[in-house]
């Protein structure tokens, strides 16, 4: 894989939006939901500790994000507004989530199945 393709070089989620719009380094512009987001939070208290991500259908109340917190160089902490802010999204994992056109139709997430934290 080309390692550009998992290295955001710009994120974009204004305060009240629904959607967050991250670049990436191979100049791919990724689409995310924050239902989606929040619904695959990978933290144990969301997940527990099975191998796999399921779908955890948020609130109405959970869809806003605070902030990105970057995490090393290779995850990003996302801080809800409700203060969840345990789950760590690798950039691989949150490259395999993005809902663009092209990517949503092949993308497990955008079915609501179970997706790999790898
Ligand atoms: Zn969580
Ligand atoms: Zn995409």
């Amino acid at each position: 894989m080309d390692p550009k393709s998992t290295k955001a070089v710009a994120i974009r989620s204004p305060r009240g939006a629904k959607v967050t719009e991250i670049d990436w380094g191979d100049g791919h512009k990724g689409t995310y939901p924050h239902e989606l987001l929040r619904g695959y939070c990978p933290c144990a208290g969301c997940q527990g500790h099975s191998g796999e991500i399921k779908f955890i259908a948020p609130a109405a109340h959970q869809l806003e994000i605070d902030r990105f917190d970057p995490v090393g160089r290779y995850a990003l902490q996302i801080v809800w507004f409700d203060g969840h802010d345990t789950g760590l999204y690798s950039y691989k994992y949150l490259r395999s989530l993005c809902q663009c056109t092209s990517c949503a139709g092949t993308s497990d997430a955008a079915g609501h199945r179970p997706v790999s934290r790898a």
